[in-house]
């Protein structure tokens, strides 16, 4: 038989369990590639005309006016919740295009290499600091290029033109990058606070609401029906008030994190949350009731053969386990209600047992 031991460690050596998607950050970029789509496509929309109509450079127009319906569709398509990462990397490409093409075509001293300084900062707001840095870089060299061919050199010097436009260029993107940076930090950091529970690095309730907003928005495809069946556990450690009159309140904090990591190392998605001071709540996606209870028994086992060791005492902790089906349009409470009712049965038989409403241990195993 396998045991774990765990030995106390000091409580801040624990890393934060929380994933680096950051769901406002991506909701932040959708948003700008929306607008951005339409405004690139209004401006590309005119300036064709404009070039088409009254300046007399018709090529230029058409490009422009192709890049410009190419913007209007992927502002449809992000209006309608169906944005890919691709129509960035378009939208990107036909900015660049467009204001290269204008900066090679018209007149140095109409002023539209001014538009080249605004690329940096879209390049990383709409991509990231990284590949907006790549992005930055590749039209550097173009750009450099058709500035120091289109440059007077009777008026004026071409490599002071130059100079001066490649160091307000790449500050564009620095302090850029500065804001996306300092955002990013600050924004992981606010996440952290609000959905994650400080002592033990598991998810909080708060996370756990949105979870349940996810749930119930996700629609249900007309061919495939209800996705796969979704389950929840709930896990209580059993008499664990006596862990703490025993030990003391602080190695009662450490078996929490402990159990949080065990918790954390069996179920791979991440999904655990801490609903209350020793109750937890594991989401199975794609796992049917007998799934679920070989899952339940496994966890509970494990726990039950760990040696939580402290000061060379051995702690016995065992966990109960409630579990339940998750329907669509189920509030949380509703849920609970079940699971909790099922968390109790197991309680009342005797602890350090998993129940689930339609099945025993001997069904299952
Ligand atoms: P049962 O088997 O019926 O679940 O018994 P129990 O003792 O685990 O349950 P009870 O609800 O009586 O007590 C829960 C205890 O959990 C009481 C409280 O001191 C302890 N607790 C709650 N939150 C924390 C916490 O953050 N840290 C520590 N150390 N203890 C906590
Ligand atoms: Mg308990
Ligand atoms: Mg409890």
């Amino acid at each position: 038989m396998k045991i774990n031991v765990f030995i106390f460690t000091s409580q801040t050596n624990k890393k934060p369990m929380i994933s680096h998607k950051n769901p406002q950050l991506i909701d932040a970029r959708v948003t700008l590639h929306k607008w951005l789509s339409l405004a690139t496509a209004i401006i590309v929309l005119f300036f064709s005309l404009l070039n088409i109509v009254a300046l007399n450079q018709p090529s230029l127009g058409f490009v422009e006016g192709g890049f410009g319906l190419l913007n209007l569709y992927f502002y449809h398509q992000a209006q309608q919740g169906k944005m890919q990462s691709w129509h960035s990397h378009i939208l990107i490409a036909s900015l660049t295009i467009t204001i290269s093409y204008a900066v090679y075509t018209a007149d140095l001293r109409a002023g539209s290499a001014y538009w080249l300084l605004v690329l940096p900062p879209l390049y990383c707001l709409l991509t990231g600091s990284k590949r907006g840095l790549f992005y930055t870089i590749a039209l550097s060299l173009p750009a450099i290029a058709i500035l120091f061919i289109k440059s007077d050199p009777e008026n004026y010097l071409g490599y002071r033109s130059v100079i001066n436009f490649v160091l307000a260029y790449f500050l564009s993107y620095v302090i850029c990058y500065l804001y996306e940076n300092q955002y990013t930090t600050r924004d992981i950091t606010l996440q952290k606070m609000a959905f994650q529970d400080p002592l033990t690095g598991a998810k909080n309730r708060h996370a756990l609401k949105l979870f349940f907003e996810e749930f119930n928005k996700k629609p249900i495809d007309p061919f495939l029906g209800e996705p796969q069946e979704t389950h929840l556990l709930i896990v209580d450690i059993d008499y664990f008030k006596s862990v703490n009159d025993e030990f003391g309140h602080d190695v009662g904090d450490s078996v929490l994190i402990e159990i949080t990591e065990l918790l954390h190392y069996y179920t791979d998605n991440d999904q655990v949350y801490r609903i209350g001071g020793e109750e937890f709540l594991i989401v199975l996606q794609k796992h049917d009731g007998k799934q679920a209870f070989s899952f339940a028994e496994t966890i509970r086992r494990n726990i039950e053969n760990s040696v939580f060791r402290y000061h060379q005492q051995n702690i016995k902790i065992t966990v109960s386990i409630g579990i339940a089906q998750l329907n669509k349009g189920q509030t949380f409470k509703e849920f609970f209600k079940v699971a909790d009712k099922n968390l109790y049965s197991a309680k009342n038989k005797g602890r350090n047992l998993v129940h689930h409403d339609t099945m025993n241990i001997s069904e299952a195993m």
